[in-house]
């Protein structure tokens, strides 16, 4: 965001604006002076925002290392009299967990907004979990936008609620609002007070057992109050008029406002806690009570709970009764499903794309990317050795597609390093661990510390590509790029060395004899051994406008078509029309890797 955008006041200026920089321009107008985050899709984009604002405004902003950090970091800010706003995807919250369990019962004395963005039918993660059910869990009150503009004002509303309670609230979003583009309405920005100062009240911050004790005590209190604003909050409200119900939250309100007819829409935007006593009016209104969300059935058990206790005769429709889908986001089919039950709206078909056949196209690594270049050197090494890959998550899951088969087992962040010493201890194979650099640093390092100190025999390839690559290219503590000033980068090297491993090696994948040497040499020690397979990657490169390209050719008179560089290298650079290989010259990068694969060496630099 330019800097006169940032300047779009007086208030009421109207915006085009994607819900992730919405949210970032709300932190702004909110005053929110401290923000933290790791980078995860679909929330990414929130942080390049904040990352470019906070250079123009009071606001301190910095990736941490992991989630859990970052809950750490928005929280001190909080209980010093600062607003802070911490952020994060799904699994993100898995991580932050630990400290977010225990905020709901020490509180903060300052708004604390906590941005959870699920990621229904998976389009960039491990699972589709819920955030709502640590709304629950956690004891915070939790709102949900269904598009942009509300995304926006909603941030406003949850520090309203944060500091009129002294508890953080969880702002749950999903795929569909974080990367929907839409009208917003820019509110004047405050001048931003940097420093807070934090009153030590021990027999409430420190929750040893006997004040947890009255920490929970109070955590119940605030909820009964948080209950009282949600009955009376605008953010649940009413549209529409027919003799069916509905009772939506979410991006799954949209769906149901944009095509079912005849309904009465009761729009749920505060979730948690459920707004009991309106709902349970609207359940007498009905005979039938359509609940639409995504994810996880829970609005719907709560409302059949309610029309339990009401005595009322209403049929509650949704998930648990199979009239909505249990897994996957929302799509306008998935109200088609409900034409027998309801009125719904004709939809446009766009047949203009119907027709065309389009090629299946699986997400492959970039042409030029090192990882591949790594993961080549790698199989190279083990020469038809059976080996485990345990990965991890990041760009080169992407070694999990053939030729390269190089994921075997996967979990969550930093999940590669751990369980490969379970491997290690439970087989008698060889076992490599894949972990990013950024992966590395946000909690691969514990299990690197629990394989030194338990003699785990296994290789970690850690792949150095110099940035937090699949997100965006955000900064992580190896980089030396800070916000706003650059830092000392974290040594790797050093850190290894630092944390007992004696077997360390640094290669540069695109040499790829030297990497094949230096793997083989470390799969036949036998102890714990890493290698640094540091090449930066060449996206951040060109963005940065610091790729020195290379163009390369094929001699056709020295190429044998044997297809080795098509086939086993599998650039996306490399294409084969059915009798010879070509390299695009729009997508090579001129790493020179498939030169070095190519047995005839007819793969050379243009002249
Ligand atoms: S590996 Fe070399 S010889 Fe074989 S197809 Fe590719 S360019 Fe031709
Ligand atoms: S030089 Fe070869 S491997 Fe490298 S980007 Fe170009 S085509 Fe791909």
């Amino acid at each position: 965001m330019s800097k006169e955008r940032l300047n779009l006041v007086p208030q009421g200026t109207k915006a085009l604006m994607l819900a992730n920089e919405a949210i970032a321009r709300a932190c702004l107008e909110a005053g929110v002076a401290v923000a933290a985050t790791y980078p995860g899709t679909p929330s990414s984009e929130i942080g390049g925002y904040l990352e470019s604002m906070s250079k123009h405004t009071g606001m301190y902003f910095e990736y941490s290392i992991n989630e859990k950090v970052a809950l750490e970091v928005g929280a001190a800010a909080a209980v010093s009299g600062l607003r802070s706003f911490v952020f994060f995807k799904h699994v993100g919250l898995n991580v932050a967990s630990d400290p977010f369990m225990s905020l709901g019962y020490v509180g903060v004395r300052k708004g604390m907004v906590v941005l959870s963005a699920d990621d229904p039918s998976m389009h960039s993660s491990q699972n589709e979990q819920d955030s709502r059910f640590y709304a629950r869990l956690a004891g915070v009150p939790m709102i949900e936008p269904a598009t942009p503009a509300e995304a926006k004002e909603m941030v406003h509303v949850g520090f309203e609620i944060s500091e009129k309670l002294e508890t953080p609230v969880l702002l749950r979003t999903s795929t569909r609002v974080n990367h929907a583009r839409g009208i917003v309405e820019l509110r004047a920005l405050p001048n931003i007070s940097r420093k807070g100062h934090f009153e030590k009240d021990p027999f409430r911050f420190v929750p040893v057992p006997a004040v947890a004790r009255k920490g929970r005590i109070r955590q119940l209190e605030c909820m009964k109050s948080a209950l009282a604003i949600s009955e009376e909050s605008p953010l649940n409200f009413e549209i529409g008029d027919g003799s069916v119900g509905i009772i939506a939250s979410g991006v799954a309100y949209t769906y149901a406002k944009e095509f079912i007819e005849d309904a009465c829409i009761l729009k749920l935007g505060f979730t948690w806690p459920l707004p009991e006593y309106k709902v349970k009016k609207f359940l007498r209104r009905f005979d039938r009570v359509i609940v639409f969300e995504e994810l996880a059935p829970l609005v719907e058990e709560h409302v059949q709970r309610m029309a339990r206790e009401e005595g009322c005769q209403t049929q509650v429709l949704g998930k648990l009764s199979g009239h909505l889908p249990m897994a996957f986001e929302y799509t306008p089919d998935t109200v088609l499903a409900l034409r027998e039950q309801i009125s719904v709206k004709n939809m446009k078909k766009t047949p203009k794309f119907e027709s065309i056949p389009l090629p299946t196209r699986p997400p492959v690594l970039c042409a030029g990317c090192p990882h591949r270049a790594t993961f080549y050197a790698v199989k190279k090494a083990l020469n038809g050795r059976e080996a485990i890959f345990s990965t991890d998550i990041g760009c080169y899951t992407l070694g999990l597609n053939p030729p390269l088969n190089s994921a075997d087992f996967l979990l969550c962040m930093g999940s590669s390093v751990g369980a490969a010493g379970g491997f290690a201890e439970s087989t008698d194979q060889k076992v490599i661990a894949f972990i990013g650099d950024s992966t590395l640093f946000h909690s691969g390092i514990p299990g690197i510390i629990n394989a030194v100190f338990n003699k785990h025999h296994f290789l970690l390839v850690v792949l150095d590509n110099g940035t937090t690559a699949m997100t965006g290219h955000q900064p992580h503590p190896g980089t030396g790029r800070s916000s706003p000033s650059p830092t000392t980068p974290v040594d790797i090297e050093m850190m290894l060395k630092g944390l007992g491993v004696h077997n360390i090696g640094t290669v540069d994948p695109y040499d790829l004899s030297a990497t094949i040497q230096a793997i083989k040499t470390a799969l036949d020690t036998d102890e714990f051994s890493a290698i640094i397979s540091r090449r930066p990657c060449p996206l951040a490169l060109m963005r940065r406008g610091k790729l020195e390209r290379k163009a390369f050719i094929i001699d056709k008179s020295k190429c044998v078509r044997c297809r080795t560089c098509f086939t086993k290298f599998t650039c996306p650079a490399l294409s084969w029309d059915g009798i010879d290989v070509s390299i695009i010259s729009e997508l090579c990068i001129g790493c020179g890797c498939c030169a070095q694969v190519c047995p005839k060496r007819a793969i050379e630099v243009s002249k």
